[in-house]
């Protein structure tokens, strides 16, 4: 399987290539040139099988030859060995035909890691088989980035650096990116937000010398890699509630865009969704242009679910490719259109293709709020208040007669006083993690510039 840029100038990649690389040299983001289709049959037939086993089928056909299948299944199971809980992704029914997929499990209690775990492996396989090593530098709202340090820590080959928004991440998030003591690791501060961060991140591989100097590679859920990860769960899912006899909806609370968008792949590839349902906090540029057309950046405002404070929805980029029918210069002309005006119109045709297949909707901090209370009282759920955003855009968008999940996308226990302000119960973290405030904290804090970070990277590897 080959991929191709979503600007359409870039060298075409094969799958190993495209992960180690992230961002296209072109300024686009890879998918594959084609995507497989799996026939109802074939989907049936994965009724029966544990997560990692439809892990290894869906994935497989977009490795191609880059990992045997002997390499593939190994690397699956290593990645999905250190969750706690044996199903990996759990479906828990929330209300009446109303579910909730708990995708916090994983070592860093929160969706990233079922992506970032995977390409742990991958890239650890890659490297030691070319001998060669890279410099991992990646910006984080919080959640990424601790799953990024978890998969990565100890790695010979790799150096890791996490760029997050200085004093906008959670304790717990901010703990689980400086406690590590691993020399590999490196988490840095910067003195801006989250999309300065990412900024930040785009100019270092834009910055070709820098680029290629460090051998620098991505692990932002820009990449490829990623977003595949996260399909096999809409998958898994999916089949448990009846796909392919029955249509399935889902609820994501989204910020950058690559979980739901993972969940357009699947359906692509066959599955049988119905509605993929945008959620977005107060910083709701998605749900502004669903409903407007119009693609406008804001500023940021700090909200009580930290992981989706994002204007700028890099992941978003794919979807216009498609539903630009794979138009590279259409999406070239945009993005220039974004950086040079700050906004795009998509009122036409393409805001009628995206229609198609997303809904959307926001919640306010109030409303958040809220609904973390609301489903405390009613159903003595716990929820995260990312997922408690799914949740209340689900309740008010869904058709009952269509099974709705809802993507918990984190613990409880990662943003404790939110959800101890409105449920007043203190959500504890799970034995795995019981010193995790105890542990000494490193980090390196540096002023929201390029040249100081890249100077940074430079001296440390
Ligand atoms: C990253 C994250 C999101 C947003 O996911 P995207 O793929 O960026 O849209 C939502 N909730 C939590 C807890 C996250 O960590």
């Amino acid at each position: 399987m080959n991929y191709i840029s979503t600007r359409g100038k870039a060298p075409v990649l094969n799958f190993e290539e495209a992960m180690l690389t992230g961002l296209a040299r072109d300024g686009g983001l890879y998918v594959p040139q084609s995507i497989p289709v799996f026939s109802a049959d074939e989907i049936r037939s994965m009724s029966n099988l544990s997560y990692e086993e439809i892990a290894f089928k869906v994935i497989s056909p977009f490795v191609g030859d880059c990992f045997s299948d002997d390499e593939l299944l190994k690397i699956i199971n290593k990645a999905y060995s250190h969750f706690g809980h044996k199903d990996r992704a759990p479906l828990v029914e929330l209300e009446t035909n109303h579910f909730l997929l708990e995708l916090f499990h994983g070592p860093t209690l929160a969706f990233k890691d079922f992506a970032m775990q995977l390409i742990g492996q991958f890239f650890q396989v890659a490297l030691e088989r070319k001998k060669s090593r890279v410099t991992i530098v990646g910006a984080t709202s919080g959640d990424t980035g601790s799953a990024a340090i978890e998969a990565f820590r100890g790695l010979d080959a790799v150096n890791v650096f996490i760029l997050y928004p200085n004093g906008r991440v959670s304790d717990v998030q901010r703990r689980q990116m400086t406690t590590p003591s691993e020399k590999n690791v490196h988490a840095i501060a910067v003195d801006g937000n989250f999309d300065d961060c990412q900024a930040h991140l785009k100019d270092m591989f834009n910055d070709f010398e820098f680029r290629d100097g460090v051998k620098l590679a991505g692990v932002n859920s820009i990449n490829w890699a990623r977003v595949l990860a996260q399909v096999v769960y809409y998958f898994s899912s999916a089949i448990k509630l009846g796909a392919p006899n029955k249509k399935i909806s889902f609820s994501v609370p989204t910020g950058n865009f690559g979980d739901i968008f993972a969940g357009f792949i699947a359906k692509k590839m066959g599955l049988s969704i119905d509605r993929l349902v945008i959620a977005t906090n107060q910083n709701d540029i998605l749900h502004r242009c669903l409903s407007s057309g119009v693609y406008k950046i804001d500023s940021v405002l700090p909200s009580i679910s930290p992981s989706m404070d994002i204007q700028v929805s890099s992941n978003f980029e794919r979807a216009l490719f498609y539903a630009t029918d794979c138009n590279g210069s259409e999406v070239s002309d945009l993005m220039e259109q974004l950086k040079s005006t700050g906004q795009f119109d998509i009122s036409g045709s393409i805001l009628k293709k995206l229609r198609e297949n997303f809904d959307s909707g926001r919640a306010s901090e109030d409303e958040t709020h809220s609904e973390i209370t609301y489903n405390y009282q009613n159903h003595a759920e716990l929820l995260c208040p990312h997922s408690a955003i799914g949740v209340l855009t689900a309740r008010r968008q869904r058709n009952a007669d269509i099974p709705m999940v809802t993507l918990a996308t984190a613990h409880p226990a990662k943003f404790p006083t939110a959800v101890k302000n409105a449920t007043s119960v203190f959500p504890e973290l799970p034995s795995s993690m019981a010193d995790l405030f105890e542990r000494e904290e490193r980090t390196t804090n540096v002023e929201n510039n390029l040249q100081s970070i890249q100077a940074i990277v430079r001296e440390r590897i």
